[in-house]
Formats: structure tokens, sequence, C-alpha cells
């Protein structure tokens, strides 16, 4: 399919076209059985989002159970830190369940009663996912079953204990590395066996059509709330705004409302790991290539067969080797920039917000941290810089503790 016409503006609202391609990226690469159950989705969800109705039970929930709107908050202590740009965090991690994830969830779960589907199947990496899926499920009664790899059960134990305490039910999956990449694969296994009475929450900007589109739309929220904000505030736009890139969900909702708005920079921030070589990292846009994984054509970490390569990063929310497909169409664009911070950065910035701000960041969003703080050095006093505080850090504390061999502080 040819690309779109170059234009000077950036109609947000043309994409993705109705086979789901932004540009030469994201479509539908599903096994047979789950075609029907993805056009039945996207009509349904087609439907949802042009009904009032829909769109206020959803604004109530997003309210009363996770907490919107959340504040942007000015980080004065950081700001002089840095002695330049005015640094403004916008708080996600005051969310229900503690990130953005939870945006998501409530509207697919909302989604799924309206279908009359009674079961929810997640995937999850980390146990964000899972937690907020979980939550939203226990809130609306529906059946949970949350497909998790065994050494990310090990690693994140206190969620596996917190979707369990909510009734979900957490399944071990034992394959290969036995992370997310695994966990979603079952997950897909299991919609293709039971899809007459399940729906699936997949929990980032990935997959197959609707999912990019749909998950993006119900973190819009995020940007639209910061731009009502800052300019009641500031009276202006931002010069910057900064957001950390796992499969994209929190940075396309944060951005999505500024993409016209073409004197705000905006950038994505990759996990860099150990450093950008082969399995160290987990930065697409670092060596990545064009290729195709669960579901999604997209900017792919993998060797020179196509085989998908092993990925490392400190934060197991941004570990994943592929990358949501309107990432890559708005950096083909130039709309979007990207950049990439390494662990031994995190772990420092981590600390650094902790103690001049009081608010301990998940690592995940430690990541724009990162770069955000970097920039507003470079920047002048009256310019201004949001970043993205995608998620709380309680959950991180444990490993970094054990990382810095207890010098906590
Ligand atoms: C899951 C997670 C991410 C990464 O996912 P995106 O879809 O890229 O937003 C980032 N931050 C936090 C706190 C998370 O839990």
């Amino acid at each position: 399919m040819p690309a779109p016409a170059k234009t000077s503006t950036f109609d947000r609202f043309s994409l993705p076209d109705l086979g789901g391609h932004f540009g030469p990226y994201g479509g539908v690469f599903v096994p047979e059985t789950l075609m029907t159950a993805l056009q039945e989705l996207g009509a349904a969800y087609d439907v949802a989002r042009q009904d009032p109705v829909f769109l206020k039970e959803l604004r109530h929930h997003l309210k009363e159970f996770a907490g919107r709107p959340t504040e942007l908050y000015f980080a004065e202590r950081l700001t002089q830190h840095c002695g330049g740009a005015k640094i403004y965090l916008k708080r996600e991690d005051l969310l229900h369940t503690g990130a953005h994830k939870i945006n998501n969830a409530l509207g697919q779960a909302l989604l799924a009663r309206r279908m009359g589907k009674k079961r929810i199947i997640a995937e999850t990496g980390a146990g964000q996912h899972g937690v907020a899926t979980a939550a939203v499920c226990a809130k609306f009664g529906l059946k949970c079953v949350v497909y998790m790899g065994a050494v990310d059960m090990e690693r994140q134990g206190l969620n596996v204990l917190r979707m369990r305490l909510m009734g979900a039910e957490v399944r071990s999956v034992e394959a290969g590395q036995k992370t997310l990449k695994e966990a979603i694969n079952e997950a897909m296994r299991d919609w293709v066996t039971n899809v007459r009475e399940t729906h699936y929450i997949l929990g980032s900007a990935l997959g197959s059509h609707p999912y990019p589109m749909m998950v993006r739309d119900f973190h819009r929220v995020i940007g639209q709330e910061t731009k009502e904000q800052i300019l009641a505030r500031e009276g202006r736009l931002p010069d910057e705004m900064v957001a950390c890139v796992g499969g994209g969900s929190n940075a396309i909702g944060f951005f999505f409302e500024f993409l016209e708005d073409t004197s705000v920079k905006l950038t994505g921030v990759e996990a860099g790991g150990r450093g950008i070589r082969r399995g160290d990292h987990a930065a697409r846009f670092e060596g990545g290539k064009l290729g195709v994984l669960q579901g999604c054509k997209t900017y792919i970490l993998q060797n020179p067969d196509g085989q998908i390569e092993l990925t490392h990063s400190v934060s197991a929310g941004l570990d994943y080797a592929a990358i949501g497909p309107e990432h890559a169409f708005y950096r083909d664009r130039q709309r979007i920039n990207f950049a990439y911070a390494t662990d031994d950065d995190v772990l420092e910035a981590f600390q650094t917000c902790s103690r001049l701000e009081g608010i301990i960041p998940a690592l995940e969003s430690t990541h724009a941290l990162v770069y955000g703080l970097k920039r507003a050095r470079e920047m002048k006093k009256d310019q201004i810089l949001v970043i993205n505080l995608s998620g709380r850090g309680d959950k991180d504390v444990d490993q970094v503790a054990k990382i810095l061999g207890g010098k906590v502080g």
C-alpha cells in the first residue's frame, strides 16, 4: 500500500487506515481463526467510540475508579538542579494500581462487557498490565486469566500476589525465555481456543488492528489533560515533551493531542540497557529492522535470519523486541524523535528524582527522566519541558536495592 502523501501538517485522525496501517507499518498478521474476532472487535469499538453513553461511562470510571484527572506537577527542585527549562511531570503514577495502564484496561473491560464477553485474558511482563486488568475484572465481575512468563513471575512476585488477591488466575508460561514474548504467544493461543466468550485485553499500542489504535485512544486522555493544564498554568504550549517507549502506549497517549502542534518537540525514550550491543538493550530504533512480530509489522530487534534477538533492560516494562507501529510512522515523518537511556543512567536518575522531589518513579518512566533532565540543562530558563511520569516505582525498590548492593540514597 502506498505511503500517504507528505503534508506539512499531521492529520492524526486519518490514521490508521481501515486495514490498520500507519503507512507501511501495522496491519493484521494473525491466524485465520482470529480474523473474525478482530473484525468483531474493530466493529464494536467503532460504534462504542462514537457512542456518548459509552464515553460518559468511561469518563465516570476513569474519575471514580482510576483517579483522573492526574496532576501536572511543577518539579521545582529538579528544575533548580538542572538550571535550565522549567520541568513539569504529568503524574500518571498517581493513578489506581500505579501506572497509566489502568486507562486502557478500563476502556477495554467496558468494551468487553458491551460485547457480552464474560471472560478476560491478558499478558503481562512486569505485572503492571496484569494488575490493572485484574483490578477492572474484579470491579466488573469478569473472569480473569493472566499469562506471565515463569521468570517474570519470580522477579515480580508482589504483582503476582496482587493479581491473585483481586481474583485473577495467573498462569505461568515456561516456554523460551519465559518472559513477555512467550506470555503473549500463550494468550493468543488461548484466544484462538476460547474466542467466543473471551476478550483479550492487550496491554500496549501493539499487535494487530484495531489494538494499536484502540489502546492509543484509551490513553489520549493523558495528552488532553496535559494540554489543558499547561495552558491554564503557563498560558502556552510546552517546548518539548518526553515519554518512555516500551510498546508505546503511554507515549502515544501523551503525544497524540500535540502531533499537529509542530512547535512542540516530541521525544520518545527507549531502553538502552547495558549499551547498544546485540542482546544488551531494547532500543528498536538502534539496530532494529522492519519485520512482523505477534500480529504487527514494525521495527523489530532481530538477527539477519529474522529470529527475534534477546533483549535486556533494567525495567521489565520496556524489555520487548518490537515497538508500536504508530511510532515507526511518526519517526519516519520526523515528528517524533527517539533517544535511549542506559540502565546506569536510569539508576542514577531514579535516586535523583526520589531525593529531590519525594517521588519514586517507575524504572520505565525514569528513562524519560534521564533524557528530560539532560535536555532541561541544555534549554533556556524560559522554556518548558513536560515529562510523562507513566508509573510509580514502589514495585522497583527491591530490585534497585539489590543492584546497588544496599547503597540506596
Ligand atoms: C508498561 C509500562 C510502560 C511501557 O509500556 P508503554 O506501552 O510503552 O507505555 C511504561 N511505564 C510504566 C510505568 C509501565 O508500567
